[in-house]
């Protein structure tokens, strides 16, 4: 953050830009301020961001097979991951790739996030070097769904390594953030026209009202901030992301240390912060290995050890997806007698709403069409608003895997069980390969039909 003095200076500078600064310069120039300027408002207006727990990895020449078999095996595991990229800019140059982020979401609060350190891997005829390249091999794969902050695409440059090739990169299942963020916000916050002079009326916020164009793309740093309320640090953009990351590459003093931990934050926090993001758009509520929702073991023994009004029909679906994975030895925890008498009163709270959320969960999927082998491109935002459209009242969606043939489903939960057939009926030959070519045709056409 600025201080006061720096700001004010800011603010003279980019009015004061010198007459003999023209052309492409002086715009650069005032980019430069603004964006500085830009910065500094949300550095004051927002509290940093808080990334969720995870732990950090680095692929480099010192990483041990033992390490890169881990993380292997934690690919495995999952179906959702972040990934970033970092380069390096070269003065009238292409940009140099340097760094991949990759997130392994392993539970809604918990994540590996790995940074791939392009300019200091094994040399390839070591055996390390064909471990990472199976880490890539594993990452890109049908049921591997990887979410970017853009498009697949930025990583063409990084193929270069030799660690995965192009072909490679389209087996598996890139979903562009970026774009889906863009819907989703045009969709909450379409333009309110304010229709009196009264002051307390809250500011449009829609994208036209924000200075946002029609084409244009959102940037990581404006959603954390706008979405999320928090401010995502971007002063390392244009850094050098090559210089070697890890605190046991090389030896290092005590500031390169420092200089190399905040670009080590830069560089995960755009993956964690992409994370939570996809958690509030609901884009990986409810994972499939997470809660059986015919676990009734797991709803009696919540019930039974707190004595505390559920006030059911205050909880809407909206309310529901507090992404705290809930495992049995969680609420094995809490059921202890003396541990229920020494909770606090935000304990209770939570496991108040815990309980709540259960009941929703067992509610929600009293009855329900499952839809198995679907294509797994569609997201669950989609396939809520396909069913929607298809007049089907559902109460919750969710996916499922089958472990044996790793084909998904989806599990579309019913409170009323009365016209289930007919509903069944209408959507039950939807979410194929051919429809979600279709839906996307379609989407396109809709969105070019809607420029102007
Ligand atoms: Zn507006």
């Amino acid at each position: 953050m600025l201080s006061q003095r720096e700001y004010e200076d800011l603010l003279w500078k980019i009015n004061h830009i010198p007459s003999t600064i023209t052309g492409k310069k002086r715009h650069n120039l005032r980019t430069t301020f603004k964006k500085k300027l830009h910065e500094h408002e949300l550095a004051t207006k927002y509290p940093p961001f808080e990334p969720l727990k995870f732990e950090q990895y680095f692929i480099n020449f010192r990483t041990t097979d033992s390490t890169l078999i881990h993380l292997i095996d934690q690919i495995k595991s999952t179906s959702v991951f972040t990934l970033d990229t970092e380069s390096i800019l070269i003065p009238y140059r292409p940009n140099a790739p340097a760094l991949i982020q990759v997130q392994i979401i392993l539970s809604e609060s918990f994540s590996s996030v790995v940074l791939i350190e392009m300019c200091h891997l094994p040399r390839a005829h070591e055996h390390t070097f064909t471990l990472v390249k199976q880490f890539f091999q594993t990452l890109f794969n049908t049921d591997k769904n990887i979410f970017i902050w853009g498009a697949i695409s930025e990583l063409h440059n990084f193929c270069s390594y030799n660690l995965f090739t192009y072909e490679q990169l389209y087996l598996c299942n890139p979903i562009n953030l970026q774009n889906e963020f863009k819907d989703h916000w045009n969709e909450q916050h379409p333009h309110q026209p304010t229709t009196s002079t009264s002051t307390n009326y809250p500011e449009c916020i829609c994208e036209e009202c924000l200075g946002l164009q029609k084409t244009n793309t959102w940037s990581l740093q404006n959603a954390v901030a706008f979405e999320l309320s928090q401010w995502l640090d971007k002063r390392q953009t244009t850094s050098n992301f090559d210089i070697g990351l890890d605190p046991t590459l090389y030896h290092f003093n005590s500031a390169e240390t420092e200089h190399r931990q905040s670009l080590i934050r830069y560089a995960v926090y755009d993956c964690l912060s992409m994370q939570q993001i996809m958690l509030k758009l609901k884009l990986i509520e409810r994972q499939e290995s997470n809660i059986n929702p015919s676990n009734e073991i797991i709803t009696a023994t919540v019930n039974d050890l707190t004595n505390i009004a559920c006030d059911d029909d205050q909880h809407d679906l909206q309310a529901t997806n507090n992404f705290e994975p809930i495992s049995p030895a969680d609420i094995q925890d809490a059921s202890t007698p003396r541990q229920q008498q020494t909770l606090t009163k935000a304990e209770r709270h939570r496991i108040h709403n815990r309980t709540c959320t259960l009941k929703q969960r067992k509610r929600y999927y009293k009855t329900e069409i499952i839809i198995s082998n679907i294509d797994r491109r569609f997201t669950i935002k989609n396939i809520k608003e396909i069913i929607k459209s298809y007049g089907v009242p559902f109460s919750a969606v969710n996916f499922s895997t089958s472990s044996a043939t790793r084909k998904r489903s989806i599990h579309i939960g019913m409170r009323n069980s009365s016209q289930i057939n007919d509903y069944q009926h209408r959507i039950d030959h939807l979410f194929t390969t051919s429809h979600y070519n279709r839906f996307i045709n379609d989407r396109r056409t809709h969105r070019s039909s809607n420029k102007r």
